[in-house]
């Protein structure tokens, strides 16, 4: 099928795009108009933690649209009750507000801090941030943002957002003055590249927080629900949040977000949050359907073990073409090129069957689904070592 079938000029022309239009997927797997099949190690932005259509959500969703679709926010519905308790034992924080997007939970939780700054802090209001950080779209989202290309962009910014840099303490007590009232991150920027904030920082940071009174904000959309090997990144660690925010995975690719807050930085009065959308049951059905797959028996271990296979084979062709390192946790995995040929190498394998992702000019990351079988990684691994033996890729 010729792709001037579909009139794309309709959409707002907001990204590149290869011209290729997706019409199915199945696990691991994306078929385009004209059949083609590829390998996909993006799943959404690593959103798709059970992999295309999983049977799980399809039957969800399915169940619960000829249900009950939306009630609306203003009354409770039992699917999001559900799912809040549910969260809430997972996480070990008390309070939940459910959102259409992460970018939404994020702005939820700035806007929480605001409050409790207002509140309990004498009108504190900053948010010590990071460089390299990503957090979403919005207004306050991108200005929470460390990214360098936002910086020009949607003048002028939500003020309040003091930018420290990852791994370095001193850099974030330099941000902290009265005004202070949260220390928000990522514990593994993903945008950026797949930088994970070492264990001992973000321990470090929970000490900090706990000694001025602040309060701590994990923006967990892309390292929760597994995606690193246990259900949040904080979990390895052995700290706690006060405020979380969840999205990507919690909905198996259907727009389900999530914030999170324990029971003292619950602090919104009516009328401070809300949405049309928010915590219909359509999607917290999904967001049910996700949560089951992913804490049966052996679910992260399996992620953990599949983690390792990647691990190793990226560090072997790293090895092998004189590459740079291998970065990250579980199913969340970067690898450093020596040059700036990321997005050539994510051309080729495109056009070989296999999509990946260039977040940065030298890096490639992995985001598969988190049920992939280790012959998909055998068969991505195997296109790129092909791929970047032609391309001299190293440094
Ligand atoms: N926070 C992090 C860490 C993300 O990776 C993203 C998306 O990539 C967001 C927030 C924004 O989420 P959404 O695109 O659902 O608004």
């Amino acid at each position: 099928m010729n792709l001037h079938t579909y009139p794309t000029h309709t959409l707002m022309d907001i990204t590149a795009r290869p011209p290729t239009v997706f019409v199915k997927g199945e696990g691991s797997w994306l078929w385009d108009h004209n059949g083609k099949r590829y390998l996909d190690f993006v799943q959404g932005w690593a959103v798709n933690c059970l992999g295309h259509s999983p049977a799980a959500v399809a039957d969800a969703i399915s169940r619960q649209a000829r249900k009950l679709i939306t009630p609306s926010p203003a009354y409770y519905n039992a699917i999001a009750i559900e799912l809040a308790a549910k969260l809430s034992t997972l996480s070990g924080l008390d309070r939940v507000f459910f959102t259409n997007c992460g970018a939404e939970a994020n702005e939820g939780a700035i806007k929480l801090a605001r409050k409790y700054g207002a509140l309990h802090r004498g009108g504190a209001y900053a948010i010590v941030t990071f460089d390299g950080a990503f957090h979403g779209r919005t207004l306050a989202t991108m200005s929470a943002s460390g990214k360098q290309a936002f910086d020009v962009l949607f003048e002028p910014k939500v003020p309040g957002f003091p930018r420290a840099q990852l791994n370095d303490l001193a850099s974030v007590e330099r941000c902290i003055g009265p005004e202070t009232v949260a220390i928000m991150l990522e514990p593994t920027q993903g945008e950026a590249g797949v930088l994970p904030a070492t264990d001992q920082f973000l321990r470090d940071l929970r000490s900090l927080t706990k000694e001025h009174g602040l309060l701590l904000i994990l923006d967990e959309i892309q390292t929760g629900i597994a995606r690193t090997g246990k259900m949040f990144q904080y979990e390895h660690v052995g700290i706690k949040p006060d405020i979380l925010t969840l999205g990507k995975g919690l909905g198996g690719g259907v727009p389900l977000a999530a914030l999170l807050a324990t029971e003292a930085a619950s602090c919104f009065a009516h009328g401070d949050q809300g949405g049309t959308f928010n915590g219909n049951p359509l999607m917290c059905a999904a967001g049910l359907a996700v949560l089951g797959e992913v804490s049966q028996q052996g679910f992260l271990d399996s992620v953990m073990e599949k983690g390792e296979v990647l691990t190793a084979s990226l560090a072997k062709l790293a090895h092998e073409h004189r590459l740079g390192e291998v970065r990250g946790r579980g199913l969340l995995q970067a690898l450093a090129l020596g040059k700036p040929v990321a997005a050539a190498v994510a051309a080729k394998a495109f056009e070989a069957g296999v999509l990946l992702n260039a977040p940065r000019p030298d890096a490639l990351r992995f985001m598969p689904s988190l049920i992939l079988t280790q012959g998909e990684i055998d068969h991505m691994v195997a296109i790129l070592d092909q791929i970047l033996g032609t391309m001299n890729a190293g440094g």
